[in-house]
């Protein structure tokens, strides 16, 4: 049975990819003289570069770091709009962030049962904060965990430590959910904690490929109610 629940943010409560692909074209519009090709490539570049010279850090996420290395590659002053390019992009971001169906309703039923809610996310904190806000989470999540407090990223135990020592709650009474196999549920799972696999496109994919030994594994948040409840002292 478990007595709290841990979400990893991006891309299991709300749909990261699709977000930052719209915003990422939305900046592009600011970027004048160059061709929609050079922007992406430059982009390209500048994201790779940043993670090779930072590795796995909070601070390798950085999107000023990026956007201020596109306009160097691109031959453009980078304090002439790398700001600007920052702030459209989160702007237009958290503008249009939608949590997934059926999380609103978990979340609800969750505190009903008095389970705790922890989130525990590989980025930076303040715009971690303003996700959460946006997606009208501050009374339903308990504890936050990033790796720019964890000083490691997922899959290192010391970030799920971090979590059970915010919840008070021993491991195996914690369940954490997450749509990245390795970082997230092989992560949780090294370090003691029960997990599911949150795979939206699972419909999509050939059987085999999601068949993995000992691994719980849903597609929506409606699966992913059932399963909570059977693993929740009188259910949901
Ligand atoms: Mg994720």
């Amino acid at each position: 049975m478990i007595k709290a629940v841990i979400f990893d943010l991006d891309d299991t409560l709300y749909d990261y990819k699709a977000l930052e692909r719209a915003a990422f074209e939305c900046v592009g519009g600011l970027v004048l003289g160059v061709s929609v090709e050079q922007y992406e490539e430059a982009f390209m570049r500048a994201r790779q570069a940043t993670k090779d010279m930072l590795g796995e850090t909070a601070t390798s996420h950085s999107r000023m770091l990026y956007f201020q290395k596109t306009l160097e590659y691109l031959d453009i002053r980078p304090l002439y709009l790398a700001l600007e390019m920052y702030e459209t992009y989160w702007g237009f971001f958290l503008d249009n962030m939608l949590l997934y169906p059926g999380a609103r309703e978990l979340l609800e039923a969750l505190h009903e049962k008095y389970i705790r809610v922890g989130v525990c996310t590989d980025l930076l904190a303040h715009i971690q904060h303003r996700k959460l806000r946006r997606l009208g989470m501050m009374d339903d999540v308990d504890c936050m965990v990033t790796s720019e407090e964890a000083g490691v990223e997922k899959p290192s135990p010391g970030i799920f430590q971090l979590c059970l020592e915010k919840l008070r709650i021993p491991a195996e009474e914690v369940c954490f959910i997450g749509d990245n196999l390795e970082r997230d549920v092989k992560g949780a799972m090294a370090a003691g904690l029960q997990a599911v696999w949150f795979h939206p496109e699972r419909k999509d994919c050939a059987q085999e490929e999601t068949a993995q030994d000992d691994i719980d594994v849903v597609s929506d948040y409606e699966e992913l109610y059932q399963l909570l409840a059977g693993r929740i002292e009188g259910g949901l």
